[in-house]
């Protein structure tokens, strides 16, 4: 999952960042409307939280350009003040949810992981295919009902796959959703995420298939999505 936070409180900020990257999302942050409008010009994002109060173009407008660029995807404001007005401007331009500063830590995430669900419309937590199950809430993994140990690359990554179980996804689209700016990490890298993978999943019959020349897809052996049902 790559979000994009705009804020312009440093350490606030720095706060969100650092709770998200703890659970594996990729993160992006800018620190004013301008240089939020030419990120969500120039990447894809799975989330966006949205400050409102930002110097120059303020977080209305960012949101309203988004949409009227027609991207979708889901956007979490940030309000100074319980102003009723502007939650209701919020969500009229198009925001999906909103918080008001000063919030606890553990409502912005299990809000982002909400989000998130409904950007890909999912409604459990958990994320199965075959043996394996993804706890987002409880953020832990399980194969054949063992704890299974991911780093947190490697859990981004199988999330993301995951999230779009059916569909081939490329080695560039996931690099960009796992992978935010402060990273470099070559599309070879991709390649060794997927090996460690396999390794762990393989044997209890989830498998990354390459496509070759479009990329990959998850999927599980016939047998073990019965023995599961
Ligand atoms: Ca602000």
């Amino acid at each position: 999952m790559r979000v994009l936070i705009v804020e312009d409180d440093d350490l606030l900020a720095a706060g969100l960042v650092r709770a998200l990257d703890q659970t594996g999302y990729a993160v992006d942050r800018v620190n004013s409307g301008e240089r939020a409008d030419l990120a969500l010009s120039s990447e894809t994002y799975d989330l966006v939280v949205l400050d409102i109060g930002l110097p120059g173009i303020d977080g209305f407008s960012v949101l309203k350009r988004l949409r009227t660029r027609g991207q979708t995807c889901p956007v979490l404001i940030l309000t100074a003040r319980d102003a009723v007005t502007d939650r209701v401007r919020g969500l009229d331009l198009g925001a999906d949810d909103y918080m008001v500063k000063p919030f606890a830590l553990s409502e912005f995430e299990a809000r982002l992981r909400a989000l998130v669900r409904r950007g890909v419309q999912l409604n459990s937590a958990q994320l199965v295919c075959g043996n394996l199950i993804l706890d987002t809430l409880a953020h832990r993994a399980w194969l054949n009902q063992a704890p299974l140990n991911l780093t947190a690359r490697e859990w981004g990554v199988l999330e993301y796959l995951l999230m779009r179980q059916g569909q081939v996804l490329s080695k560039d689209k996931i690099l960009q959703a796992v992978c935010s700016w402060d990273e470099t990490i070559s599309p070879n890298a991709i390649e060794v995420y997927m090996s460690r993978l396999r390794n762990k999943l393989e044997p209890a019959g989830v498998n990354i298939r390459t496509i070759r020349g479009f990329g990959y897809l998850l999927e599980a052996d016939d047998t073990t999505q019965h023995a599961s049902a």
